[in-house]
């Protein structure tokens, strides 16, 4: 790049100063960033995390804001992905490799593949948020997850910034987990990702409620864009609309437990609500738990445990991050003492 495209890039972005960061989280919280900017392309990016003023301030990258949780004002650099850009980067015999800009929104993404019949991401249809977050927790909804689709994906070290490219298994994936809420945590900006979908798509039925909404869709010989609709309309029905009332879905990830310890819980409360893991280890309904501590429905001030989804907290208006916070530690001790099962937050808390 020529030192005159470098002042140009400078020029071109714009860094604005104590902004309010409500309409950029889906909780809705009324928090602040002493610096906040929205980059669109790798350089832009490397740009900005050169520049003297920000050397040795903290950064942090957000996409759509859908699992956050501010509980306090930023008093560092918030950059917003803004690179976008869906192509097909290659195929093979079996696949197609679609790669995607981290901020392009990620449901755009699944909707290019379902339209053009590349097959795998139907199940991931309409979670919030942008193509950047999805690897950092996995995403994951009935009956896929993206590790099982992602082929690799590039990142920008904040430090060297330099670009690196992950393999599937350097993400180190687990369920709502990776290597970039563990090890690398806060060091790298995702740029791009690119999935390996199938060219003859297995159609993935089995979970939640998917068969009886395409019976009640009366669909006969069912497509990935059938599944991709069911998966639709199950969610509008069932998740309360960020748009409507602010909340980040699923507030707690669901436990695993060893299953003597299910087995235990069973002979204690024969209602406990359980999947199997493998022969070892059992995934509790964290929803049930909550349930049955009786919050689901509550309100303390503003912030709130949903009516209809007691895994969903949700901030009924003004609610601060810290008392959604404080709520959440409420919920996690009342679990512990009731089952004896430590619930571990799915949100990012910042
Ligand atoms: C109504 C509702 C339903 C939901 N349903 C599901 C569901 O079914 N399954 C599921 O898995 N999740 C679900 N979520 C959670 C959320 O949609 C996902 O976690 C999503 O991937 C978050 O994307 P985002 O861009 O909004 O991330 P943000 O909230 O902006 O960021 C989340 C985290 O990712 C980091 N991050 C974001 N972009 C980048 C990047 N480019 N590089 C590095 N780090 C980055 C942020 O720093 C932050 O730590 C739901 C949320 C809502 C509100």
């Amino acid at each position: 790049m020529s030192n005159f495209e470098q002042l140009f890039y400078t020029i071109e972005m714009k860094i604005e100063e104590d902004i309010s960061l409500k309409q950029f989280n889906t909780f809705n919280i009324d928090a602040k960033a002493r610096y906040f900017a929205e980059p669109s392309t790798v350089e832009e990016f490397q740009e900005i995390l050169s520049e003297k003023k920000f050397k040795n301030i903290q950064k942090f990258v957000l996409g759509g804001g859908s699992n956050i949780l501010f509980t306090n004002d930023f008093d560092g650099l918030l950059l917003k992905n803004n690179i976008k850009g869906i192509e097909l980067l290659k195929e093979d015999a079996d696949f197609y490799y679609v790669k995607a800009g981290a901020g392009e929104v990620w449901h755009d993404v699944v909707m290019y593949c379902v339209n053009k019949n590349y097959g795998g991401l139907e199940n991931l249809s309409l979670i919030p948020g942008s193509v950047g977050a999805g690897p950092i927790q996995n995403i994951g909804a009935y009956g896929v997850e993206l590790k099982d689709r992602l082929f690799e994906l590039e990142a920008l070290n904040i430090k060297e910034g330099k670009i690196h490219t992950f393999s599937n298994a350097a993400c180190k994936f687990g369920y709502r987990d990776s290597v970039f809420k563990r090890e690398l945590k806060g060091q790298y900006i995702i740029t791009s990702v690119t999935y390996k979908l199938l060219k003859k798509p297995e159609l993935n039925t089995r979970y939640g409620a998917i068969e009886k909404e395409l019976e009640a869709m009366h669909v006969k010989n069912i497509t990935i864009k059938d599944i991709s609709q069911a998966v639709c309309n199950i969610r509008n029905s069932k998740l309360p609309n960020p748009a409507q009332i602010g909340n980040a879905g699923s507030f707690f990830k669901n436990p695993e437990v060893p299953r003597n310890t299910f087995n235990n819980l069973k002979m204690q409360f024969p209602d406990v609500v359980g999947y199997d893991v493998d022969e070892g280890r059992v995934k509790l309904a964290a929803g049930w738990l909550i349930e049955q501590c009786g919050w689901k429905g509550t309100t303390i001030g503003d912030a709130g445990v949903h009516k209809l989804q007691a895994l969903v907290l949700v901030n009924y208006g003004n609610a601060k991050g810290n008392e959604i916070l404080e709520l959440s530690q409420k919920i996690i001790d009342s679990v512990k003492n009731k089952f004896g099962v430590s619930l571990e937050r799915e949100v990012n808390i910042l």
